[in-house]
């Protein structure tokens, strides 16, 4: 089921057609607040008076035009100086292949470069994310460009693939920011873990490898997942070794595990949830449904009415 959906995320017929459907329309709904950035603020704003903060995501990817690029970093500018206005610490997460990667790396670079400057100037952040294994190198290098002008920078690395460990490692000694997620794509198995277990394993074995560093100030680490007995374990791991849980961020996206986000700020964590919105929804949220099939019933539920 799971390879089926990622091969729907990336199938032009449907990506074309299938946002049209009312059923689905009504089924994306749970995932995101809104397509406009305004229904996103609103959200924003309720959840930090619940102690959580945001990060905003317009949804988007493998543009085909610079000019698209463009309009996507004017947007960004936009939510940037909005969010700080509104009394939030805002922090975008951009795909690099939104911003150009597949067309021009140097002009990719110049827009997040960008997007960086308006962040340092909104007293913000500036999330890269991580996608499929094909843009893995072009993405980092583009986030240690970034990462040695700018300090609000951080980027996604994935749990699943076998290289993160070593990416990891390279990527220390300059003080990183690093969201650290299971993984969305289709990846074949001489790259990634195939079986789950063996990437909430990785996700385990990687985060007591950053644990240290985040405990000292020299990281910034995010554990971006929704499973709540992963985060446990790893609270129990920092326990252990004498590290406060507290220094513990957890990422979640809009609309899962909500319960669950604010039962983690109550007790002390730095929780955000990452807000996606806009109409380019169809890959990303075929991304959510594989990621836990049981959606699909939801989304046939709403076809039934
Ligand atoms: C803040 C954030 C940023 C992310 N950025 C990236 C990125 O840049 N690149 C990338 O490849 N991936 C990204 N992801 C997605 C990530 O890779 C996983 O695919 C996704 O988080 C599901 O894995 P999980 O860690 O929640 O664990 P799982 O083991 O998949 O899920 C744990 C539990 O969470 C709940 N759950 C998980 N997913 C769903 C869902 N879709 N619907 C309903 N319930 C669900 C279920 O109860 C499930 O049992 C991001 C995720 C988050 C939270």
């Amino acid at each position: 089921m799971r390879a089926l959906l990622l091969w729907c995320a990336q199938n032009e017929w449907l990506s074309e057609n299938v946002p049209r459907w009312g059923f689905v329309r009504r089924a994306v709904k749970r995932f995101m607040p809104g397509e406009d950035f305004d229904s996103a603020l609103k959200a924003a704003v309720a959840f930090k008076s619940l102690g959580i903060g945001a990060v905003f995501t317009k949804l988007g990817e493998n543009i085909k035009a610079l000019s698209e690029a463009t309009a996507a970093v004017e947007h960004y500018e936009t939510v940037l100086k909005t969010a700080a206005e509104a009394g939030l610490e805002p922090e975008i997460s951009v795909k690099p292949t939104q911003v150009g990667l597949d067309i021009d790396p140097d002009a990719t670079f110049a827009n997040l470069n960008r997007l960086a400057d308006s962040a340092a100037r909104a007293k913000g952040f500036l999330w890269i994310d991580m996608e499929g294994s094909a843009y893995t190198d072009r993405t980092l290098d583009l986030y240690n460009r970034l990462h040695a002008r700018h300090s609000g920078v951080g980027v996604c690395l994935q749990a699943y693939l076998y290289r993160t460990a070593a990416d990891i490692n390279r990527l220390l000694p300059f003080k990183p920011a690093i969201r650290l997620v299971k993984g969305a794509y289709a990846e074949p198995a001489d790259r990634a873990f195939p079986a789950k277990r063996d990437v909430d394993a990785n996700y385990l074995a990687l985060c007591a490898l950053m644990l240290p560093d985040a405990n000292r100030g020299r990281l910034r680490l995010v554990l971006a997942t929704h499973d709540i007995q992963l985060i446990d374990r790893i609270a129990r791991f920092a326990d252990a070794i004498g590290i406060d849980r507290h220094k513990l961020e957890v990422h979640m996206l809009y609309g899962i595990q909500s319960a669950q986000q604010m039962k983690l700020a109550a007790e002390g964590y730095r929780v955000k949830a990452l807000i996606a919105y806009g109409d380019a929804w169809y890959a990303w949220y075929l991304r959510r449904l594989a990621e836990r099939p049981a959606n699909v019933v939801f989304v046939a539920r709403q076809m039934f009415g």
